[in-house]
């Protein structure tokens, strides 16, 4: 049921993420997405890519994510003749479908330097891009700026692997700002194929370290070395399925080991969320459209463009009223068995 709750509810979340984020100064109204938070390095992009089971995000040693890149997952069906067909479709060129998911990359890449500089300026400015894809579950996500943390000595780049001390872990830090009850935060154990040797994340997935509400999901991701070597992030997908079938530590704790499990945890949290603040957003939007209405019909002979947007935004949030008023009212027949 919270799976075609998730079919008919994120979509519309999704696209009225884009609008408000269009309109700028307008976006009064806040909806709920996944923020990946963490240290440089601690594998927040590879679990994005993993996610979506393509890889498509700019990469190298350096500080790759300069600009905050909230990514909407897509799920499409397999085409009658069951191939794939995966796109991307960035807001800031509507209408262009990328195929080829190293195009992605170089877009992001040079959507990057437009705003943010060629060299390692970060700056807030979201991009925006839509994976559609049959492999993908419905989820919003956004890929931060990690925190960066110089490397000391010889250190090497990769030093927050999980035996590092995770009570003092900057992801679990910042998401207790952001979220201080713990309602809202999952944790993602990376890197679990490197710890040292006699070393397990058991007891960090059972929660027994530092308990989160939500638990956590541990995870086996791309190393370095198969990047350079151009392994698939499918293959990487099957190696750790592998990982965790021969590891007996993990064998009873298969519904907190492995990115599908996390895609799943993920997607049921997001709707779950969506559900739950649906009623509140309803009014939100009506009050919207109020003022909205109002707002356009003093326009008059005021310039041209702002009265176009004005009536754009007015059939927008009807149009969205109104979907949201049948969810709520449980008309919708895919919301009613859920
Ligand atoms: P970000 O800065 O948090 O986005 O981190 P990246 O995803 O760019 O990963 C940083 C480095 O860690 C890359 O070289 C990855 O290949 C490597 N890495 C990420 N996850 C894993 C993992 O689960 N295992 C191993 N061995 N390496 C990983
Ligand atoms: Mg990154």
């Amino acid at each position: 049921a919270s799976a075609a709750l998730g079919h008919s509810v994120i979509p519309i979340a999704n696209k009225l993420q884009d609008i408000f984020a269009q309109l700028g100064s307008q976006s009064t109204i806040e909806l709920p997405q996944v923020a990946v938070v963490g240290s440089q390095s601690s594998g927040k992009s590879s679990v994005l890519e993993a996610l979506v089971g393509r890889d498509f995000l700019p990469r190298g040693n350096d500080i790759c994510t300069r600009r905050p890149l909230v990514l909407q997952l897509v799920q499409r069906k397999k085409k009658a003749d069951g191939t794939d067909e995966e796109w991307g479709e960035f807001l800031h060129l509507p209408g262009k479908r990328f195929f080829d998911f190293n195009e992605i990359r170089k877009e992001i890449q040079a959507e990057t330097e437009r705003e943010a500089g060629g060299n390692k300026g970060v700056t807030d400015k979201q991009i925006r891009l839509k994976i559609f894809s049959p492999n993908v579950l419905d989820i919003t996500l956004v890929d931060m700026p990690g925190l960066t943390k110089v490397p000391e000595g010889d250190q090497p780049s990769d030093i927050e692997a999980p035996n590092s001390d995770l009570a003092n872990s900057d992801a679990l830090q910042m998401a207790g700002m952001a979220d201080p009850d713990g309602y809202r935060t999952i944790g993602v154990i990376t890197k679990l194929d490197i710890m040292d040797r006699g070393t397990d994340a058991r007891n960090f997935l059972l929660g027994k370290v530092i308990p989160l509400r939500l638990g956590y999901v541990g995870v086996v991701n791309r190393s370095q070395e198969d990047i350079l070597l151009n392994r698939s992030i499918k293959d990487a997908l099957i190696a750790e399925e592998k990982f965790f079938r021969s590891r007996p530590v993990y064998s009873d704790l298969a519904d907190r080991c492995g990115v599908p499990q996390l895609a799943k945890k993920l997607n049921q949290i997001l709707v779950q969320h969506i559900k739950t603040i649906l009623p509140g957003l309803k009014s939100r939007i009506s009050a919207a459209l109020v003022s909205v209405a109002k707002e356009h019909a003093s326009y008059g002979e005021i310039t041209e463009s702002k009265a176009g947007q004005g009536a754009l935004l007015l059939n927008i949030l009807s149009k969205y009223s109104e979907a949201f008023s049948s969810m709520v009212e449980g008309k919708n027949e895919e919301l009613s068995t859920s």
